[in-house]
């Protein structure tokens, strides 16, 4: 008879630990992985306005002018349009 009550009282001990730690609803879809900063900046303009060459989406010197992202081949050739960006950025 011991052992049956050992038994059950470990049962009760194990049902009431398990209902504890039981998470209440855990299924909120996580789905911020993703897209949400793996936008590319789309410049507003397609050549390097100093030395003309294409633009490409991964340029690192990008300077913002009238809202618009300028992308540029070179530090030289963004601190070039930031000297003078009404000439460059206009067409
Ligand atoms: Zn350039």
């Amino acid at each position: 008879m011991k052992s049956k009550i050992l038994l059950t009282a470990l049962l009760s001990v194990s049902l009431m630990a398990c209902a504890q730690e039981t998470p209440k609803v855990k299924h909120k879809k996580t789905n911020t992985s993703g897209k949400s900063n793996a936008q590319k900046v789309k410049f507003a303009n397609a050549t390097d306005p100093i030395c003309h060459m294409p633009t490409e989406p991964d340029m690192k010197d990008t300077a913002v002018y009238k809202n618009k992202t300028y992308g540029f081949c070179s530090t030289y050739c963004k601190d070039e349009f930031k000297k003078n960006p009404e000439k460059y950025a206009q067409k």
